[in-house]
Protein backbone atom coordinates (compact mmCIF):
# COMPACT_ATOMS: atom_id res chain seq x y z
CA UNK A 1 0.00 0.00 0.00
CA UNK A 2 0.93 3.45 -1.25
CA UNK A 3 1.53 5.93 1.99
CA UNK A 4 0.49 9.97 1.02
CA UNK A 5 2.85 12.05 1.50
CA UNK A 6 2.27 15.27 3.76
CA UNK A 7 0.06 17.78 1.83
CA UNK A 8 -0.54 20.50 4.15
CA UNK A 9 -1.95 23.99 3.40
CA UNK A 10 -0.03 26.71 4.50
CA UNK A 11 -1.11 28.40 7.62
CA UNK A 12 0.21 31.35 6.87
CA UNK A 13 -1.84 32.72 3.93
CA UNK A 14 -4.08 34.24 7.24
CA UNK A 15 -3.02 36.54 9.89
CA UNK A 16 -4.81 36.07 13.26
CA UNK A 17 -4.57 38.68 15.38
CA UNK A 18 -3.24 37.66 19.29
CA UNK A 19 -6.74 39.61 20.36
CA UNK A 20 -10.25 40.62 18.89
CA UNK A 21 -12.89 43.29 20.20
CA UNK A 22 -16.62 43.06 19.47
CA UNK A 23 -17.72 44.45 16.23
CA UNK A 24 -20.15 46.98 16.78
CA UNK A 25 -21.22 49.87 14.34
CA UNK A 26 -18.86 49.49 12.12
CA UNK A 27 -15.94 49.43 14.68
CA UNK A 28 -14.09 47.09 16.84
CA UNK A 29 -14.32 47.73 20.70
CA UNK A 30 -13.17 46.03 23.99
CA UNK A 31 -16.16 44.65 25.89
CA UNK A 32 -17.30 46.66 28.35
CA UNK A 33 -16.43 44.84 31.64
CA UNK A 34 -13.17 43.57 29.94
CA UNK A 35 -14.13 39.96 29.63
CA UNK A 36 -12.19 37.93 27.40
CA UNK A 37 -12.00 34.27 26.58
CA UNK A 38 -9.34 31.96 24.57
CA UNK A 39 -9.95 30.05 21.29
CA UNK A 40 -7.91 27.37 20.52
CA UNK A 41 -7.17 25.57 17.45
CA UNK A 42 -9.16 21.69 18.20
CA UNK A 43 -6.20 19.55 16.64
CA UNK A 44 -3.46 20.89 18.62
CA UNK A 45 -4.83 23.19 21.88
CA UNK A 46 -2.76 26.22 20.67
CA UNK A 47 -4.48 29.18 21.29
CA UNK A 48 -5.33 31.01 18.42
CA UNK A 49 -6.62 34.62 20.04
CA UNK A 50 -7.83 35.60 22.71
CA UNK A 51 -11.93 36.99 22.22
CA UNK A 52 -13.75 39.75 23.86
CA UNK A 53 -17.01 38.23 25.75
CA UNK A 54 -19.87 40.38 25.32
CA UNK A 55 -21.67 41.17 28.46
CA UNK A 56 -25.32 42.70 28.77
CA UNK A 57 -24.29 46.34 28.37
CA UNK A 58 -21.85 45.38 24.93
CA UNK A 59 -25.14 43.08 23.85
CA UNK A 60 -27.20 46.44 24.43
CA UNK A 61 -25.03 48.20 22.54
CA UNK A 62 -24.80 46.11 19.60
CA UNK A 63 -28.57 45.73 19.71
CA UNK A 64 -28.85 49.80 19.64
CA UNK A 65 -26.44 50.14 16.52
CA UNK A 66 -28.29 47.23 15.11
CA UNK A 67 -31.80 49.41 15.52
CA UNK A 68 -30.10 52.71 14.53
CA UNK A 69 -28.79 51.15 11.16
CA UNK A 70 -32.43 49.78 10.53
CA UNK A 71 -34.54 52.43 9.49
CA UNK A 72 -31.95 53.74 6.86
CA UNK A 73 -30.74 50.21 5.61
CA UNK A 74 -34.66 49.23 5.05
CA UNK A 75 -35.76 52.33 3.19
CA UNK A 76 -32.40 51.25 0.40
CA UNK A 77 -34.01 50.21 -2.90
CA UNK A 78 -33.92 46.52 -2.66
CA UNK A 79 -31.28 46.76 -5.94
CA UNK A 80 -29.34 48.73 -3.44
CA UNK A 81 -28.84 46.48 -0.75
CA UNK A 82 -28.18 43.49 -3.13
CA UNK A 83 -25.14 45.60 -4.62
CA UNK A 84 -24.27 45.38 -1.15
CA UNK A 85 -24.66 41.51 -0.91
CA UNK A 86 -23.34 40.99 -4.16
CA UNK A 87 -19.97 42.89 -2.90
CA UNK A 88 -19.76 40.56 0.69
CA UNK A 89 -20.14 37.49 -2.00
CA UNK A 90 -17.46 38.46 -4.20
CA UNK A 91 -15.23 39.22 -1.48
CA UNK A 92 -15.48 35.90 0.40
CA UNK A 93 -15.08 34.08 -3.17
CA UNK A 94 -11.23 36.25 -3.43
CA UNK A 95 -10.27 35.68 0.22
CA UNK A 96 -11.64 32.17 0.39
CA UNK A 97 -8.36 30.62 0.89
CA UNK A 98 -7.43 32.72 3.94
CA UNK A 99 -11.63 31.78 5.18
CA UNK A 100 -11.44 28.34 5.02
CA UNK A 101 -7.61 27.81 6.26
CA UNK A 102 -8.98 29.64 9.39
CA UNK A 103 -12.01 27.66 9.44
CA UNK A 104 -10.07 24.97 9.36
CA UNK A 105 -7.67 26.29 12.27
CA UNK A 106 -10.03 27.53 14.41
CA UNK A 107 -13.14 24.35 13.59
CA UNK A 108 -10.67 21.35 12.98
CA UNK A 109 -12.55 20.69 10.00
CA UNK A 110 -10.88 19.02 7.06
CA UNK A 111 -9.02 21.67 4.49
CA UNK A 112 -10.55 19.70 1.77
CA UNK A 113 -14.48 20.09 3.43
CA UNK A 114 -13.87 23.80 4.37
CA UNK A 115 -11.98 24.67 0.80
CA UNK A 116 -14.84 22.92 -1.28
CA UNK A 117 -17.91 22.87 0.54
CA UNK A 118 -18.46 25.39 3.54
CA UNK A 119 -16.77 28.63 1.68
CA UNK A 120 -18.43 27.59 -2.29
CA UNK A 121 -21.71 27.81 -0.10
CA UNK A 122 -20.80 30.68 1.97
CA UNK A 123 -20.27 32.56 -1.18
CA UNK A 124 -23.53 30.63 -2.90
CA UNK A 125 -25.88 31.35 -0.08
CA UNK A 126 -24.99 35.36 -0.61
CA UNK A 127 -25.17 35.85 -4.35
CA UNK A 128 -28.21 33.61 -4.05
CA UNK A 129 -30.04 36.11 -1.53
CA UNK A 130 -28.52 39.29 -3.22
CA UNK A 131 -30.78 37.82 -5.93
CA UNK A 132 -34.01 38.15 -4.53
CA UNK A 133 -33.36 41.43 -2.36
CA UNK A 134 -34.95 43.63 -5.68
CA UNK A 135 -37.49 40.83 -6.39
CA UNK A 136 -39.65 40.41 -2.87
CA UNK A 137 -42.97 41.75 -4.20
CA UNK A 138 -42.65 38.59 -6.58
CA UNK A 139 -41.47 36.30 -3.64
CA UNK A 140 -45.16 35.33 -2.93
CA UNK A 141 -45.33 37.32 0.46
CA UNK A 142 -47.49 40.52 -0.50
CA UNK A 143 -46.65 43.09 -3.20
CA UNK A 144 -44.99 45.14 -0.01
CA UNK A 145 -43.09 42.88 2.45
CA UNK A 146 -41.63 44.57 4.73
CA UNK A 147 -38.68 43.74 7.31
CA UNK A 148 -39.05 42.48 10.68
CA UNK A 149 -36.42 45.23 12.04
CA UNK A 150 -33.37 44.16 14.38
CA UNK A 151 -32.58 40.07 14.29
CA UNK A 152 -30.74 38.20 17.44
CA UNK A 153 -28.79 35.86 15.33
CA UNK A 154 -27.26 32.58 17.18
CA UNK A 155 -24.84 30.29 15.63
CA UNK A 156 -22.97 26.92 16.52
CA UNK A 157 -19.41 26.04 16.23
CA UNK A 158 -20.16 23.33 13.54
CA UNK A 159 -20.24 24.88 10.28
CA UNK A 160 -19.53 29.03 11.57
CA UNK A 161 -19.02 30.70 8.80
CA UNK A 162 -21.80 28.83 6.55
CA UNK A 163 -24.39 29.07 9.62
CA UNK A 164 -23.18 33.19 9.64
CA UNK A 165 -24.17 32.96 6.39
CA UNK A 166 -27.46 31.44 6.25
CA UNK A 167 -28.33 33.80 8.80
CA UNK A 168 -27.16 37.50 7.85
CA UNK A 169 -27.56 36.79 4.17
CA UNK A 170 -31.79 36.63 4.12
CA UNK A 171 -32.29 38.91 6.75
CA UNK A 172 -29.92 41.62 4.96
CA UNK A 173 -31.49 40.88 1.86
CA UNK A 174 -34.96 41.54 3.30
CA UNK A 175 -34.20 45.02 5.14
CA UNK A 176 -33.36 44.26 8.61
CA UNK A 177 -30.59 44.52 10.65
CA UNK A 178 -28.37 42.01 12.89
CA UNK A 179 -26.80 41.49 15.75
CA UNK A 180 -24.90 37.63 15.35
CA UNK A 181 -23.11 36.04 17.99
CA UNK A 182 -20.89 32.98 16.74
CA UNK A 183 -20.32 30.10 19.18
CA UNK A 184 -17.38 30.50 21.71
CA UNK A 185 -14.78 27.41 20.36
CA UNK A 186 -15.31 28.74 16.85
CA UNK A 187 -15.39 32.92 16.69
CA UNK A 188 -12.56 33.51 14.30
CA UNK A 189 -14.33 33.56 10.72
CA UNK A 190 -17.49 35.51 12.25
CA UNK A 191 -15.10 38.41 12.91
CA UNK A 192 -12.70 37.90 10.04
CA UNK A 193 -16.88 38.37 8.30
CA UNK A 194 -17.05 41.67 9.83
CA UNK A 195 -14.09 42.93 8.42
CA UNK A 196 -15.76 41.59 4.85
CA UNK A 197 -18.21 43.64 5.84
CA UNK A 198 -16.44 46.80 6.23
CA UNK A 199 -14.34 45.79 3.21
CA UNK A 200 -17.93 45.99 1.51
CA UNK A 201 -18.48 49.40 2.31
CA UNK A 202 -22.01 48.19 4.60
CA UNK A 203 -23.30 51.31 6.67
CA UNK A 204 -22.31 50.95 10.20
CA UNK A 205 -24.44 49.00 12.71
CA UNK A 206 -26.50 47.01 9.55
CA UNK A 207 -23.96 43.48 10.86
CA UNK A 208 -22.63 43.56 14.70
CA UNK A 209 -21.03 40.61 15.77
CA UNK A 210 -20.68 39.58 19.49
CA UNK A 211 -18.98 37.11 20.94
CA UNK A 212 -19.19 35.15 24.23
CA UNK A 213 -20.71 32.10 25.68
CA UNK A 214 -24.18 31.33 26.26
CA UNK A 215 -24.83 33.52 28.50
CA UNK A 216 -23.93 36.47 25.91
CA UNK A 217 -26.86 34.71 23.61
CA UNK A 218 -28.95 34.62 26.16
CA UNK A 219 -28.82 38.34 26.88
CA UNK A 220 -29.51 38.51 23.09
CA UNK A 221 -32.57 36.60 22.87
CA UNK A 222 -34.22 38.45 26.26
CA UNK A 223 -33.30 41.52 24.33
CA UNK A 224 -36.63 43.88 24.96
CA UNK A 225 -35.36 45.74 21.40
CA UNK A 226 -34.87 42.10 19.64
CA UNK A 227 -37.59 41.73 17.53
CA UNK A 228 -37.08 38.16 15.45
CA UNK A 229 -34.44 35.61 17.43
CA UNK A 230 -32.73 32.89 15.10
CA UNK A 231 -31.58 30.34 16.55
CA UNK A 232 -28.97 26.88 15.47
CA UNK A 233 -27.72 24.33 17.50
CA UNK A 234 -28.85 22.26 20.93
CA UNK A 235 -32.69 21.34 20.87
CA UNK A 236 -32.06 21.57 24.53
CA UNK A 237 -30.86 25.56 24.65
CA UNK A 238 -33.82 26.02 21.75
CA UNK A 239 -36.54 25.06 24.26
CA UNK A 240 -34.48 27.64 26.24
CA UNK A 241 -35.00 30.24 24.06
CA UNK A 242 -38.74 29.12 22.79
CA UNK A 243 -39.57 29.68 26.64
CA UNK A 244 -38.05 33.05 26.73
CA UNK A 245 -38.89 34.01 23.40
CA UNK A 246 -43.25 32.98 24.61
CA UNK A 247 -45.33 35.92 24.76
CA UNK A 248 -42.92 38.91 24.01
CA UNK A 249 -44.32 39.14 20.50
CA UNK A 250 -40.89 38.65 18.59
CA UNK A 251 -40.49 36.12 15.98
CA UNK A 252 -38.76 32.86 16.26
CA UNK A 253 -37.14 30.36 14.18
CA UNK A 254 -35.48 27.32 15.55
CA UNK A 255 -32.72 24.96 13.71
CA UNK A 256 -32.07 22.11 16.33
CA UNK A 257 -30.72 18.40 16.28
CA UNK A 258 -31.19 15.66 14.36
CA UNK A 259 -31.14 11.36 14.34
CA UNK A 260 -30.91 10.69 10.45
CA UNK A 261 -32.39 7.73 9.17
CA UNK A 262 -30.35 6.65 6.33
CA UNK A 263 -31.71 3.61 4.45
CA UNK A 264 -30.69 1.24 2.09
CA UNK A 265 -32.73 -1.11 0.21
CA UNK A 266 -31.61 -4.12 -1.42
CA UNK A 267 -31.23 -3.36 -4.75
CA UNK A 268 -29.34 -0.28 -3.99
CA UNK A 269 -26.36 0.35 -6.33
CA UNK A 270 -23.91 -0.81 -2.81
CA UNK A 271 -20.59 0.76 -3.71
CA UNK A 272 -22.48 4.26 -4.25
CA UNK A 273 -24.63 3.63 -0.79
CA UNK A 274 -21.63 3.18 1.23
CA UNK A 275 -20.38 6.03 -0.32
CA UNK A 276 -23.00 7.93 0.88
CA UNK A 277 -22.92 5.94 4.42
CA UNK A 278 -19.21 7.41 5.00
CA UNK A 279 -20.20 11.03 3.76
CA UNK A 280 -23.48 10.55 6.14
CA UNK A 281 -21.94 10.13 9.26
CA UNK A 282 -17.91 10.70 8.61
CA UNK A 283 -18.32 14.09 7.09
CA UNK A 284 -17.04 17.10 9.24
CA UNK A 285 -16.36 14.70 11.85
CA UNK A 286 -20.10 13.76 12.32
CA UNK A 287 -20.59 17.81 13.85
CA UNK A 288 -23.39 17.66 11.38
CA UNK A 289 -27.51 18.35 12.84
CA UNK A 290 -28.42 16.54 9.78
CA UNK A 291 -25.77 13.60 9.72
CA UNK A 292 -27.25 10.13 8.52
CA UNK A 293 -26.01 8.89 12.29
CA UNK A 294 -29.13 5.60 12.33
CA UNK A 295 -28.00 3.40 9.30
CA UNK A 296 -30.52 1.35 8.37
CA UNK A 297 -29.83 -1.82 6.27
CA UNK A 298 -32.37 -4.12 4.35
CA UNK A 299 -31.55 -7.75 5.91
CA UNK A 300 -30.78 -9.17 3.09
CA UNK A 301 -27.53 -7.27 2.22
CA UNK A 302 -26.31 -6.75 6.08
CA UNK A 303 -23.21 -8.95 5.38
CA UNK A 304 -22.38 -7.06 1.85
CA UNK A 305 -22.72 -3.57 2.72
CA UNK A 306 -21.30 -4.23 6.21
CA UNK A 307 -18.57 -5.45 4.99
CA UNK A 308 -18.14 -2.70 1.79
CA UNK A 309 -17.94 -0.40 4.75
CA UNK A 310 -15.80 -1.38 6.87
CA UNK A 311 -13.57 -2.20 4.04
CA UNK A 312 -14.13 1.91 3.07
CA UNK A 313 -13.70 3.18 6.71
CA UNK A 314 -10.12 1.37 7.01
CA UNK A 315 -9.08 4.27 4.16
CA UNK A 316 -10.36 6.87 5.49
CA UNK A 317 -7.62 9.29 6.77
CA UNK A 318 -7.63 10.76 9.95
CA UNK A 319 -4.98 13.76 10.95
CA UNK A 320 -4.37 17.33 10.26
CA UNK A 321 -6.65 19.22 9.26
CA UNK A 322 -4.93 21.24 7.26
CA UNK A 323 -3.31 18.44 5.51
CA UNK A 324 -5.35 18.08 1.72
CA UNK A 325 -5.55 14.38 2.21
CA UNK A 326 -7.08 14.29 5.59
CA UNK A 327 -10.71 13.11 5.38
CA UNK A 328 -11.47 12.89 9.13
CA UNK A 329 -9.91 15.92 11.24
CA UNK A 330 -10.40 16.98 15.00
CA UNK A 331 -13.50 16.74 17.32
CA UNK A 332 -14.32 20.58 17.94
CA UNK A 333 -13.23 20.75 21.83
CA UNK A 334 -13.02 18.61 25.19
CA UNK A 335 -16.29 18.77 26.26
CA UNK A 336 -17.66 17.48 22.53
CA UNK A 337 -15.38 14.56 23.03
CA UNK A 338 -16.15 13.74 26.39
CA UNK A 339 -19.79 13.60 25.25
CA UNK A 340 -19.14 11.66 22.26
CA UNK A 341 -17.28 8.74 24.45
CA UNK A 342 -19.94 9.10 26.89
CA UNK A 343 -22.17 7.93 25.01
CA UNK A 344 -20.11 5.37 22.74
CA UNK A 345 -19.25 3.89 26.00
CA UNK A 346 -22.88 3.58 26.93
CA UNK A 347 -23.86 2.14 23.01
CA UNK A 348 -21.20 -0.64 24.68
CA UNK A 349 -22.70 -1.26 28.22
CA UNK A 350 -26.35 -1.44 26.44
CA UNK A 351 -25.01 -4.18 24.39
CA UNK A 352 -23.74 -2.88 21.07
CA UNK A 353 -21.19 -4.25 19.41
CA UNK A 354 -18.27 -1.70 18.48
CA UNK A 355 -15.57 -1.48 15.51
CA UNK A 356 -13.49 0.71 14.33
CA UNK A 357 -10.77 0.55 11.57
CA UNK A 358 -6.99 0.83 12.76
CA UNK A 359 -6.65 4.33 13.57
CA UNK A 360 -3.47 6.12 14.93
CA UNK A 361 -4.94 9.30 16.91
CA UNK A 362 -2.36 12.27 17.20
CA UNK A 363 -1.14 12.83 21.08
CA UNK A 364 -2.43 16.41 21.25
CA UNK A 365 -5.82 18.02 20.17
CA UNK A 366 -9.25 16.33 20.52
CA UNK A 367 -9.77 13.09 18.40
CA UNK A 368 -12.32 10.04 17.90
CA UNK A 369 -11.66 7.36 15.78
CA UNK A 370 -14.36 6.51 12.97
CA UNK A 371 -16.90 4.01 14.47
CA UNK A 372 -19.75 1.95 14.17
CA UNK A 373 -21.77 0.05 16.37
CA UNK A 374 -24.15 -3.14 14.86
CA UNK A 375 -26.71 -5.17 16.90
CA UNK A 376 -28.29 -1.77 17.57
CA UNK A 377 -31.93 -1.63 19.00
CA UNK A 378 -34.27 0.86 18.77
CA UNK A 379 -33.99 1.47 22.65
CA UNK A 380 -30.33 1.94 22.43
CA UNK A 381 -29.19 5.56 23.32
CA UNK A 382 -27.04 5.51 20.60
CA UNK A 383 -30.00 5.00 18.00
CA UNK A 384 -32.14 7.74 20.09
CA UNK A 385 -29.76 10.35 21.05
CA UNK A 386 -27.63 12.60 18.75
CA UNK A 387 -24.04 11.79 19.21
CA UNK A 388 -22.83 14.20 17.19
CA UNK A 389 -19.69 12.86 16.29
CA UNK A 390 -18.11 10.27 14.20
CA UNK A 391 -20.24 7.67 15.46
CA UNK A 392 -22.54 5.44 13.11
CA UNK A 393 -25.27 3.20 14.62
CA UNK A 394 -26.48 0.19 12.03
CA UNK A 395 -29.82 -1.28 12.51
CA UNK A 396 -31.85 -3.53 9.93
CA UNK A 397 -35.17 -3.96 8.47
CA UNK A 398 -37.12 -6.27 6.35
CA UNK A 399 -40.02 -4.62 4.64
CA UNK A 400 -40.10 -0.85 3.43
CA UNK A 401 -43.42 -0.53 5.91
CA UNK A 402 -40.58 -1.09 8.97
CA UNK A 403 -38.08 0.51 7.64
CA UNK A 404 -40.42 3.57 7.52
CA UNK A 405 -41.47 2.95 10.83
CA UNK A 406 -38.08 2.32 12.45
CA UNK A 407 -36.91 6.00 10.29
CA UNK A 408 -39.93 7.98 11.68
CA UNK A 409 -39.38 6.42 15.19
CA UNK A 410 -37.30 9.18 16.89
CA UNK A 411 -38.24 12.52 18.35
CA UNK A 412 -36.22 14.66 15.70
CA UNK A 413 -37.01 15.01 11.85
CA UNK A 414 -34.46 17.35 10.20
CA UNK A 415 -33.52 14.77 7.44
CA UNK A 416 -33.38 11.17 5.90
CA UNK A 417 -31.40 9.10 3.12
CA UNK A 418 -33.02 7.01 0.61
CA UNK A 419 -30.78 4.26 -1.23
CA UNK A 420 -32.67 2.06 -4.09
CA UNK A 421 -32.35 1.55 -7.61
CA UNK A 422 -36.57 1.80 -7.82
CA UNK A 423 -37.80 5.49 -8.57
CA UNK A 424 -41.06 5.06 -7.45
CA UNK A 425 -39.96 3.33 -4.26
CA UNK A 426 -38.03 6.34 -3.57
CA UNK A 427 -40.96 8.75 -4.06
CA UNK A 428 -43.50 6.21 -1.84
CA UNK A 429 -40.86 6.36 1.25
CA UNK A 430 -39.89 9.64 1.32
CA UNK A 431 -43.52 10.77 1.19
CA UNK A 432 -43.98 8.50 4.70
CA UNK A 433 -40.40 10.00 5.96
CA UNK A 434 -41.41 12.97 8.61
CA UNK A 435 -38.07 14.86 7.83
CA UNK A 436 -37.71 18.33 6.45
CA UNK A 437 -34.85 17.06 4.07
CA UNK A 438 -34.91 13.87 1.93
CA UNK A 439 -32.32 12.89 0.00
CA UNK A 440 -32.26 9.82 -3.01
CA UNK A 441 -29.26 7.70 -3.70
CA UNK A 442 -27.05 10.96 -2.24
CA UNK A 443 -26.52 12.49 0.98
CA UNK A 444 -25.38 15.79 2.85
CA UNK A 445 -26.54 17.72 -0.71
CA UNK A 446 -27.07 21.61 0.09
CA UNK A 447 -27.76 24.29 -2.21
CA UNK A 448 -28.78 27.94 -1.23
CA UNK A 449 -32.16 27.81 -3.43
CA UNK A 450 -33.26 24.34 -1.41
CA UNK A 451 -35.33 25.05 1.74
CA UNK A 452 -33.60 22.98 5.17
CA UNK A 453 -35.76 22.84 8.17
CA UNK A 454 -37.23 20.41 10.58
CA UNK A 455 -40.05 18.80 12.16
CA UNK A 456 -40.77 18.08 15.60
CA UNK A 457 -37.38 18.60 18.15
CA UNK A 458 -35.52 19.22 14.88
CA UNK A 459 -37.22 22.91 15.28
CA UNK A 460 -39.27 24.89 13.16
CA UNK A 461 -38.88 27.58 10.37
CA UNK A 462 -37.28 27.35 7.16
CA UNK A 463 -33.73 28.82 6.39
CA UNK A 464 -32.46 28.76 2.19
CA UNK A 465 -34.40 29.05 -0.81
CA UNK A 466 -37.39 31.42 -1.08
CA UNK A 467 -39.28 29.88 2.43
CA UNK A 468 -35.90 31.66 4.25
CA UNK A 469 -37.31 34.86 3.02
CA UNK A 470 -40.60 34.56 5.21
CA UNK A 471 -38.01 34.60 8.58
CA UNK A 472 -37.46 37.97 7.65
CA UNK A 473 -40.64 39.31 6.31
CA UNK A 474 -43.21 41.20 8.64
P1 LIG B 1 -25.41 24.81 22.14
O1 LIG B 1 -26.82 24.74 21.70
O2 LIG B 1 -25.14 24.99 23.59
O3 LIG B 1 -24.66 26.02 21.41
C1 LIG B 1 -25.08 26.62 20.20
C2 LIG B 1 -24.98 28.14 20.31
O4 LIG B 1 -25.90 28.60 21.29
C3 LIG B 1 -23.61 28.66 20.76
O5 LIG B 1 -23.35 29.87 20.09
C4 LIG B 1 -23.83 28.91 22.24
O6 LIG B 1 -22.97 29.86 22.78
C5 LIG B 1 -25.25 29.41 22.27
N1 LIG B 1 -25.95 29.24 23.54
C6 LIG B 1 -25.71 28.34 24.52
N2 LIG B 1 -26.58 28.50 25.52
C7 LIG B 1 -27.38 29.51 25.18
C8 LIG B 1 -28.50 30.14 25.81
N3 LIG B 1 -28.96 29.74 26.99
N4 LIG B 1 -29.11 31.16 25.18
C9 LIG B 1 -28.69 31.57 23.97
N5 LIG B 1 -27.64 31.02 23.33
C10 LIG B 1 -26.99 29.99 23.92
O7 LIG B 1 -24.66 23.55 21.60
P2 LIG B 1 -23.30 22.92 22.19
O8 LIG B 1 -23.30 22.92 23.66
O9 LIG B 1 -22.17 23.56 21.51
O10 LIG B 1 -23.43 21.42 21.72
C11 LIG B 1 -24.20 20.50 22.48
C12 LIG B 1 -24.95 19.55 21.58
O11 LIG B 1 -25.82 20.30 20.74
C13 LIG B 1 -24.09 18.79 20.60
O12 LIG B 1 -23.57 17.64 21.15
C14 LIG B 1 -25.08 18.51 19.50
O13 LIG B 1 -25.80 17.35 19.78
C15 LIG B 1 -25.98 19.69 19.51
N6 LIG B 1 -25.66 20.68 18.46
C16 LIG B 1 -26.45 20.74 17.37
C17 LIG B 1 -26.17 21.65 16.37
C18 LIG B 1 -26.99 21.75 15.15
O14 LIG B 1 -26.53 22.28 14.14
N7 LIG B 1 -28.22 21.31 15.17
C19 LIG B 1 -25.07 22.47 16.47
C20 LIG B 1 -24.27 22.42 17.61
C21 LIG B 1 -24.60 21.50 18.59
MG1 LIG C 1 -11.55 27.14 18.20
Amino acid sequence: MFEYAPAPESRSVVSIDSSYGLFIDGEFDAAKEGGVFKTVNPADEEVLAEVASAGPEDVDRAVAAARRAFPGWAALPGAERAKYLFRIARIIQERSRELAVLESLDNGKPIKESRDVDLPLVAAHFFYYAGWADKLPYAGFGPAPRPIGVAGQIVPWNFPLLMLAWKIAPALATGNTVVLKPAETTPLSALFFADVCRQAGLPPGVVNIVTGAGDTGAYLVAHPDVDKVAFTGSTEVGREIARTVAGTGKRLTLELGGKAANIVFDDAPIDQAVEGIVNGIFFNQGHVCCAGSRLLVQESVFDLVLESLKRRMATLRLGDPLDKNTDIGAINSAAQLARIKQLSEIGGQEGAERWSPPCELPDRGFWFAPTIFTGVTQAHRIAREEIFGPVLSVLTFRTPAEAIEKANNTPYGLSAGIWTEKGSRILAVADKLRAGVVWANTFNKFDPASPFGGYKESGYGREGGRHGLEAYLA
